[in-house]
């Protein structure tokens, strides 16, 4: 099957390729965090669809060139440095050291370049795509210095979002407030300092002020990346008003078609609600690592929903997200085993390639619930197989290197070579005297023992092995 996305611009299906055949690196833009805050799981839901995009392509052979933005300036950081009493830099700094730290937590390729809004380079890139803008008539400076877009200019604003301008007018969700504007839904491409800034500002032909947060995806885009780009994704609030202003921006200056796939993902709830801090059921990453979950559990529940679905965040989600872990795992250390073994004979039957199933399913606008279903089936067909001693090391090795392949994507294996604690290491020892010492009673109790802390025995050709409990919530 040919690869496909739903651009959420045609709102089709759209086969995938890139524009130009040869194998230049597809332009990838994701908008990134706005650093205000410590993000929560919603956010990293979308960061980790974008993620699964990233590694499936690359799967497929692509090379991707990733940029993913940091906002470090718009009302929002302003407003905290200004309640914290502290610079902007050293208000949005710990936020961002907490992005990456979360983003590794999940274990979230880093992207190839992390350009902030603030940096001067950017900030003369968004100043000279607004003069651009303002010469082709498309965007003013008001009467309180700022200066906004002219959506009535722009032919194709709300075609991204699909809806027409005077349903703005009417939705009343622009506030009212800034009535220097020609047209409610213009919107700002630089705000003129005042008080509240303190020294937030940059000098412009506008005089000092500072850039709308839509201008500086699109100059950081277009500087980085050209003035078009082959995938766009965030989340789906960012399609309006975010994703069609960038559009009219990027477009009004180059006259180019400027993104190519404009992919969305769909909310998160958490318990069926919205999440919000007001209803306690706000969580950051940390949160739910402190209820006694680790990364890649939570990566594995974020990921496990196709991407245009809402996905209902719950407990018992993430329960379920550990017992499909523990089940890889414990079906990876049985192929292991078995892999290990010189010349086991038995010759296990052919089946279809369950590789191409899985992949053929991402290719599909990445059903992951489909090529997880394949998955699941595959390791209980194995399961089967080694259950019955009919499975021999070719096909376990072959079985290895198939997850190897699809784990390139998923990202969702333990960690190896995890330290055996002391404790853990002694009852182990005292276990294997114990059987030396054909002493059943004793050594089933201190597999039991063993079992409790979350650790397993097994006794393979080589002696015991003691593995991350498999059997143990
Ligand atoms: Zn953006």
């Amino acid at each position: 099957m040919a690869l496909r996305f739903f651009n959420t611009y045609s709102r089709e299906l759209e086969e995938f390729g890139p524009s130009d055949p040869s194998t230049r690196p597809i332009k990838m833009y994701t908008c990134g965090p706005t650093i205000y805050s410590r993000a929560h799981i919603g956010n990293f839901r979308a960061y980790i669809f974008e993620d699964l995009l990233q590694r499936h392509l690359e799967l497929r052979g692509y090379k991707i060139h990733r940029v993913m933005n940091i906002t470090d300036v718009e009302d929002k950081t302003i407003r905290g440095a200004r309640e914290a009493g502290v610079p902007l830099q050293k208000f949005t700094e710990q936020f961002k050291h907490a992005f990456f730290d979360d983003a590794q937590t999940l274990r979230i390729k880093p992207a190839d370049e992390y350009p902030a809004a603030t940096n001067q380079r950017y900030i003369d890139r968004m100043i000279e795509l607004i003069s651009a803008l303002i010469s082709k008539g498309l965007a003013y400076q008001a009467d309180d210095k700022s200066v906004y877009f002219r959506i009535n200019k722009f032919p194709d604003y709300g075609k991204l979002a699909h809806f027409d301008l005077t349903q703005l007018q009417s939705t009343g969700r622009v506030k009212h407030d800034e009535y220097d504007k020609e047209h409610i839904g213009d919107f700002a491409l630089w705000k003129a300092w005042d008080e509240e800034d303190g020294n937030v500002k940059w000098a412009s032909p506008w005089g000092p002020g500072r850039p709308g947060w839509h201008i500086e995806c699109s100059a950081m885009s277009m500087a980085l990346l050209g003035d078009q780009i082959d995938i766009h994704c965030g989340g789906v609030d960012n399609i309006f008003p975010h994703h069609e202003a960038e559009i009219a921006q990027s477009e009004g200056v180059t006259g180019k078609k400027f993104v190519r796939y404009w992919l969305h993902c769909a909310h998160l709830l958490v318990d069926g609600q919205k999440m919000a801090k007001s209803l306690g059921n706000f969580y950051t990453v940390p949160d739910v690592v402190a209820k006694g979950y680790t990364g890649r559990e939570l990566r594995y529940a974020l990921l496990r929903v196709h991407y245009r679905v809402p996905l209902n965040f719950t407990w018992q989600g993430m329960n379920e997200a550990r017992e499909s872990l523990m089940r890889i795992d414990e079906w990876l250390t049985r192929l292991r085993e078995v892999a290990g073994m010189p010349h086991r004979g038995v010759r296990s039957p052919q089946r279809a390639d369950p590789a191409l199933q899985f992949e053929n399913a991402l290719d599909d606008d990445l059903n992951i619930s489909a090529a997880l279903g394949f998955l699941f089936e595959s390791i209980r067909e194995t399961n089967r197989a080694l259950d019955q001693n009919d499975m021999d090391t070719v096909s376990a090795n072959a079985w290895l290197s198939w997850w190897k392949r699809i784990n390139s994507v998923l990202d969702v294996e333990a960690e190896t070579d995890l330290a055996i604690p002391h404790e853990v290491a002694q009852l182990g020892d005292e276990r294997e005297n114990a059987r030396r010492e054909r002493n059943w009673k004793r050594s089933d109790e201190l597999r039991e023992r063993i079992s409790a802390l979350g650790w397993e025995v097994r006794d393979t050709k080589d002696g015991p092995k003691l593995t991350r409990g498999a059997k143990r919530a």
